[in-house]
């Protein structure tokens, strides 16, 4: 493993009230980085002060968007004791996936793995203590060859910055309003959908802006080619509770959606209940049927910002079904508090998912 250079800094920021903040608003004290070049491959494996960087104005990223990232949360664990990641190999596992896909040089898992334990623990005073609340962990890597024409980048910056974030649900756990978009498409077979990348959240941004207007929450894309099935929330994925069954879209058998972490987790937690749960093409068609014939019980998402987030309304074609009188499902609310609990160390954690950053 690379060694870790660690620059110090006397330069300490105030730490903010983080009920007070939106999403992504405030950044610790530290970041880490490592650079790529042809010559030398990944080196330099650093952590510094959290500050500027300097981009030319010709950098590759900033028009062509060769760039990838991740999203993980740390917590304060075991009555506060120790500072945790979760599913930290996961997400870095799954950031190596996306570098594939992008054709960018994929990062040493070890130097990494260990930066990010250590940037975390040089951090952990920023964890902030309320349930809910968390550190997220944003490790990102863009192209930064400077040069105008278009190719696979020569040079790369990886970094991971620390931001605290207020419990997703400010008002409690409540449901969302989702509509099925079926006029715009995010990503098709064949295309990045599979990547962690900013080009899927860019292609996202006029349908959420559309669906807002119109009173909705977010917006549930379906299959690029035939606009049938059901592919996921775009920045979430999603699961239908269809007559005591879980239904979900595979991540495998449709190549253009997000094999979310969350996703997996909850499929590894109803598996241990012993509640029957499928991954499989399911159809808009299908699930307005269940609706129609009394058996779509619940309809929820799953990613990291929000962990759960049952949905209340599906909009289709201009109509709208009420899922269960729009009220939380038993499922949805009983997963959230199992994957809350596994967070904190209040549910013991059979999966090993949990990994020890720092101690108190
Ligand atoms: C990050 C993300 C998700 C959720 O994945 P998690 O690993 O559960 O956080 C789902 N879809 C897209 C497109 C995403 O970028």
């Amino acid at each position: 493993m690379a060694e870790i250079k660690f620059v110090e800094t006397k330069n300490l920021k105030e730490k903010p009230d983080v009920s007070k903040i939106g999403f992504g608003t405030h950044f610790t004290d530290y970041m880490f980085v490592m650079d790529y070049n042809t010559a030398e491959g990944w080196h330099d494996a650093r952590i510094v002060p959290f500050e500027n960087i300097s981009v030319s104005p010709a950098n590759a990223t900033l028009h062509y968007g060769q760039a990838i990232f991740e999203g993980i949360k740390a917590y304060r664990y075991d009555g506060g004791k120790k500072a945790v990641v979760f599913r930290a190999t996961d997400h870095l596992k799954r950031l190596n996936n996306s570098a594939r896909i992008l054709d960018i040089p994929e990062v040493p898992f070890e130097t990494v793995h260990e930066g990010l334990l250590r940037l975390i623990n040089i951090e952990k005073d920023w964890i902030p203590k309320e349930k809910g609340q968390s550190l997220y962990i944003r490790p990102f890597i863009f192209a930064a060859d400077e040069v105008l024409g278009v190719s696979v980048g020569k040079k790369y910056k990886l970094m991971i910055i620390l931001s605290p974030v207020a419990a997703y649900y400010a008002h409690g756990f409540a449901p969302v309003k989702i509509m099925v978009e079926s006029e715009y498409v995010r990503a098709v077979r064949g295309g990045l959908g599979a990547a962690k990348t900013p080009a899927n959240y860019a292609a996202s941004l006029h349908a959420g802006l559309i669906a807002h207007d119109k009173n909705y929450d977010q917006v549930l894309w379906l299959d690029g080619v035939e606009r049938k099935y059901i592919e996921e929330v775009g920045s979430m994925n999603i699961l239908f509770k269809i007559n005591g069954e879980v239904v979900t879209p595979s991540p495998k058998l449709q190549t253009s959606i997000l094999d979310g972490i969350t996703h997996r987790t909850v499929m590894d937690v109803a598996k241990e209940w012993g509640v029957p749960a499928v991954e499989r093409k399911i159809s808009i068609d299908e699930v307005i049927q269940a609706h129609e014939n009394g058996t779509l019980e619940e309809v929820f998402g799953s990613g990291t910002a929000a962990v759960i987030s049952p949905v209340g309304v599906l909009e289709y074609k201009g109509k709208e079904y009420v899922i269960q009188g729009g009220k939380i499902g038993e499922f949805a609310q009983k997963m959230y508090d199992y994957i809350e609990g596994l967070h904190t160390g209040e549910i013991e954690d059979k999966f090993g998912y949990i990994e020890v950053a720092g101690e108190y």
